[in-house]
């Protein structure tokens, strides 16, 4: 009897025991949800107790192992797949970027070459060859550089009309507080020759030759020109000298030598020197950011190499 009761006891437990993994089983596969992981747990069905309970627990470690390789390939396909939408997002976002740089590049450039581009010189022919002892007008403008002189007898003194304009210049620059005023207009040739051999002896023909015209090159012969307030490269950092920069072209004049055109002009930065052209010229100049040789299609250059000896 005893023996009877205690193997009624273990197959008892056995047949709790093999429900129990059965519902565990069908536990765990609802809740993975895995359709391939369902069919393969309903494939072995035993009705052996102590068989079906070891192949039940086999299968439940193998649905365990399906569902385990399954998360895996859909974690595997999920990181595929993010890793594609990453670098899907990176492909449109470097692509954006490109875009976004191109298209500030075409907004730049036609500014940019605006800028760079010369204006086609005012005249239409080709830049006049310099006669001696003739004074060289472009378009009625009246040119003095390194490469066009001016007779030695030229001594026109101030020009009258550059006078007036300097006046109404100084006058809006006083209206807005400021204080311009001339400190050097017309200069004579024999002026002009003392003034440049003072240089060549200070600094040597090579240096004056960047700073101070020759006589008959000197552009305050014309008595077009004006020096501002200070012979000072720290000028164009001032009120005056800013104003200057901004405003004189409304009363015709140019700054004559500006930065970035020395190459040009053959002369350095001269944020004090302005040159009378006329309004309507002027703004041309002013507006197009070139120099007056660029702006008339002329150079500056000495025909000789050699500087005068004093
Ligand atoms: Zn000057």
């Amino acid at each position: 009897m005893f023996c009877i009761k205690r193997a009624a006891v273990i197959l008892f437990c056995l047949f709790f025991l093999s429900g129990c993994f059965r519902g565990a089983s069908e536990v765990t596969v609802g809740t993975e949800s895995a359709a391939e992981s369902t069919t393969a747990l309903k494939q072995p069905v035993s009705t052996e107790d102590g068989e079906t309970t070891e192949s039940e627990a086999e299968t439940a470690a193998d649905v365990t192992e399906e569902i385990t390789e399954a998360e895996e390939m859909t974690e595997a396909e999920e990181m595929t797949e993010a890793e594609e939408m990453t670098e899907a997002e990176e492909i449109t976002e470097a692509e954006e970027i490109t875009e976004t740089e191109e298209m500030t590049e075409a907004e730049t450039v036609p500014e940019s070459a605006t800028e760079a581009a010369p204006v086609p010189p005012a005249h239409n022919g080709s830049a006049p060859v310099p006669v001696p002892g003739e004074i060289t007008y472009i378009d009625g403008i009246l040119v003095v550089n390194k490469t066009y002189p001016l007779p030695a007898d030229y001594n026109p003194g101030v020009d009258r009309t550059a006078q007036d304009a300097l006046w109404d210049m100084i006058s809006a620059a006083k209206q807005d507080g400021l204080s311009l005023w001339a400190r050097s207009g017309f200069r004579s040739y024999n002026d002009q020759l003392w003034q440049y051999n003072v240089y060549v002896e200070r600094d040597g023909a090579a240096v004056a030759d960047t700073y101070s015209a020759r006589p008959g090159h000197s552009e305050h012969q014309s008595g077009l020109a004006f020096d501002m307030n200070s012979l000072d490269r720290a000028f164009a950092d001032t009120a005056e000298g800013r104003w200057l920069a901004e405003n004189s072209y409304k009363y015709g004049f140019i700054i004559r030598y500006p930065a970035g055109k020395e190459h040009v002009t053959g002369y350095m930065y001269e944020p004090w020197h302005v040159r009378y052209v006329g309004i309507d010229v002027a703004k041309e100049v002013f507006e197009a950011g070139v120099c007056l040789e660029e702006y008339l299609g002329i150079t500056s250059e000495y025909a000789d190499a050699t500087a005068l000896e004093p």
